[in-house]
């Protein structure tokens, strides 16, 4: 028997986006299967369902269990998993229990997926070597999103920008490096524009996201 401990990241978000006119609530997660040393053998991206979208902790636990079920299926006897979410990590260690039924209801199954490990851990991502692992699979389950929010216009690929609404094309859309939100080039530079005349750090504009730019312009 192998005595290797394989290293499982997920990350699965819920967010509303737009879509030329419409609102949607939209899910995607990501999954890194990583050797002790930490570097990538397995990776993953894809759409949340419906159900699995519903709200953030839905999406996490859902993450998770898609990540257990693939390591199983991989017959990687020994995990340990990673939660930057503090309530998950309560949840799925038995620390508290979650109000919500749905969310019960998945950390039961989380528990199930990782009683048929010969070991299976969950830390909290603070203690991983790097925060390579976690910044990976949120750059994946924004993929997962992204990729399901745009449209084919002739040979261009549009997108929605949150901000202004407008349509544009995704060559046209930037990406906030650490938080992977994404926006018109124009609304970024506004952005921009205004932290530099406040002298006030760049800050991605997405509602919620505190993520403060490294550099500026
Ligand atoms: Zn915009
Ligand atoms: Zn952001």
């Amino acid at each position: 028997m192998c005595e290797t401990s394989y290293r499982l990241y997920c990350k699965g978000l819920v967010s509303e986006e737009v879509v030329k006119d419409e609102t949607r609530q939209i899910g995607g997660f990501g999954v890194a299967i990583c050797d002790p040393e930490d570097n990538r053998l397995y990776e993953m991206k894809n759409a949340l369902g419906d159900e699995e979208s519903t709200q953030q902790e839905v999406a996490e636990l859902a993450a998770l269990v898609h990540g257990l079920k693939w390591a199983l299926e991989l017959d990687l006897g020994r995990v340990t998993f990673f939660c930057d979410d503090s309530n998950i990590l309560e949840y799925v260690t038995g620390k508290a229990e979650p109000n919500e039924s749905s969310v019960a209801t998945l950390v039961k199954e989380v528990a199930l997926l990782q009683s048929r490990f010969s070991s299976c851990e969950a830390l909290p991502a603070s203690v991983t070597v790097s925060s390579g692992g976690i910044t990976f699979v949120l750059e994946h389950a924004r993929a997962a999103i992204a990729s399901q929010i745009r449209w084919r216009e002739g040979h261009v690929y549009m997108e929605t920008c949150p901000i202004c609404c407008e349509d544009v094309s995704c060559d046209n859309k930037f990406e906030v490096p650490g938080c992977f939100h994404r926006f018109c080039v124009a609304c970024i530079k506004r952005q921009v524009d205004e932290a530099l005349d406040w002298h006030k750090p760049v800050k991605c504009p997405s509602l919620g996201c505190n993520l403060v730019g490294s550099c500026a312009a």
